[in-house]
């Protein structure tokens, strides 16, 4: 229990109405969207400027209460899973915009700006932030810039890390660090913010952030196309890139994932089909339409029964939204579902279909597959119950199978949902001794008392 104090000094500077001490509020921030046990907080913090954040930082650091920032808690890999005797602090009354740059092309935003908040704002100047995770809608920039989540459009324009320009961050004194500049370039020092980027709230707590903006490209086309055979499908993704078309997304379905999808969104999908790709071009209209011939020539060569090519914006994006509702839908099917995030090169695809495939049968479990194809970040997604002990073991031996794979193929463990705690104990498959020897260093200079989101990552 915390002491009576301490919680009215966090009230003094926070107000009363944002410390949160009721076991059922408390209990609201006790998981994230990973399948975890839930661990419930100790207090629940809400700080509503930059100042109380660094407060609330310093006092928990020096009270060596364990803290947890939280965007929208949707990461998937248990990085707000706070410890039962610490604290987790919100970033959601943190959400302005403060500044957006249309001559330097920047924005400058408080952690808790919703992506989804930041690329429509940008848009309407003519601007593009691109990483657009399925969860857009809800998940924060600060969650986002601490998981380097990528997204759809990872395939062209890469991901969050590729957009961050500088960061202000407290460390754990509560003291204001900045990072970066509001430069294109910017070689001064260590590149202190590529560290902090993908560092799950265990270095430093974001207080701002610099996003770097591009050109709206002025012209879209959206194709899906129709496979009858799943292999033809994750063949044509690598001949795609082959033939030197990036497009914006390369996004594949497969069978399971598509009458998920169909029956959650009814937007038309053909659920008899093996496979689909939805393929976005984007950019100059000349180019863009002469590279949607060629990507569904390419298809229809390869196999593809079909290639619809979107009649105009609503149809379009009728299509997209069904795609970011495959999680959702896969969810309904199931009382327990494991999104894994192993990513391959992106010529490895029709191994690791085939792959997924494999373990699905030699473990008896539905796995349905879907994801960012073109940049090798497919999500096979288990269906299960976590009550069924028995299932739940082959569930494990599944996991580890997909990352052996993956690894084995050339790839990573995680693509864009972070180490978390569901990945900490794979670090050495993928790394080496001195990977985790230098980053249990760099966490121990950052914070020796341990109470930075512990447990994640390094474990
Ligand atoms: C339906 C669905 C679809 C998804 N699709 C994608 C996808 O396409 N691509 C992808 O990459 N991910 C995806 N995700 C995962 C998730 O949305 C991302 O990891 C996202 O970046 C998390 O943002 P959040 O605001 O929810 O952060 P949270 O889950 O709240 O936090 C994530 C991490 O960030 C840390 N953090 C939060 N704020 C700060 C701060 N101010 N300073 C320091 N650390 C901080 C937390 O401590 C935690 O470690 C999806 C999740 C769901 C549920």
């Amino acid at each position: 229990m915390l002491d009576a104090t301490l919680i009215s000094e966090f009230c003094g500077f926070l107000g009363k109405e944002n410390v949160l001490t009721d076991p059922a509020d408390r209990f609201t921030y006790a998981y994230d969207a990973a399948v975890l046990d839930p661990v419930v907080p100790e207090i629940v913090l809400r700080p509503t400027s930059g100042k109380a954040l660094g407060q609330a930082v310093r006092l928990c650091n020096e009270n060596r209460i364990p803290l947890t920032v939280r965007g929208a808690g949707t990461n998937l890999s248990g990085g707000t899973i706070p410890k039962a005797n610490g604290a987790v602090i919100l970033t959601n009354a943190l959400n302005r915009i403060l500044e957006i740059n249309e001559a330097d092309m920047y924005a400058v935003v408080q952690p808790g700006v919703v992506t989804a908040t930041l690329a429509a704002a940008v848009e309407k100047k003519g601007l593009f932030y691109p990483p657009d995770p399925g969860s857009q809608s809800v998940s924060t920039l600060g969650g986002n810039v601490s998981e380097n989540a990528g997204g759809l459009r990872g395939l062209k324009y890469g991901v969050t890390r590729d957009y961050v320009m500088g960061i202000q961050f407290f460390d754990v004194n509560g003291q204001p660090v900045k990072t970066g500049s509001r430069t294109v370039k910017c070689a001064t020092g260590y590149n202190l913010t590529g560290l902090l980027v993908g560092s799950e709230g265990t270095l430093g707590i974001f207080d701002e952030i610099i996003l770097k903006l591009i050109p709206l490209p002025a012209h879209q086309k959206a194709l899906m196309a129709v496979f009858d055979d799943i292999h033809q499908a994750s063949e044509t993704v690598a001949a795609v890139i082959a033939e030197r078309i990036i497009p914006a997304t390369l996004e594949f379905l497969d069978n399971f994932t598509i009458r998920a999808v169909e029956d959650y969104s009814r937007a038309g999908l053909p659920v008899e089909a093996a496979a689909l790709l939805l393929i976005e071009l984007d950019g100059h209209r000349v180019q863009v339409e002469e590279d949607a011939d060629k990507v569904a020539s390419l298809c229809r060569n390869l196999g593809a029964s079909t290639v619809r090519v979107a009649k105009d914006p609503a149809e379009r994006d009728k299509v997209w939204s069904a795609r970011r509702s495959a999680l959702s839908a896969l969810a309904k099917l199931k009382p327990t579902l494991i999104l894994e995030d192993a990513t391959v090169p992106r010529s490895r695809i029709p191994d690791m279909v085939r792959a997924i495939q494999e373990i699905s049968a030699a473990h008896g479990l539905a796995i349905g597959t879907f994801g960012h194809a073109g940049d090798g970040n497919l999500h096979p997604t288990i269906l299960t119950d976590r009550r069924n002990t028995e299932e739940w073991t082959r569930v494990e031996k599944a996991i580890d199978a997909i990352f052996d794979r993956a690894l084995a193929l050339g790839g990573t463990l995680s693509g864009e949902h972070g180490t978390g705690i569901a990945k900490s104990r794979y670090l050495e498959k993928e790394t080496s001794p001195g990977t985790i020897l230098y980053s249990r260093r760099i966490k121990a200079a950052l914070d020796p008392n341990h109470i930075l989101n512990p447990g994640k990552i390094i474990g």
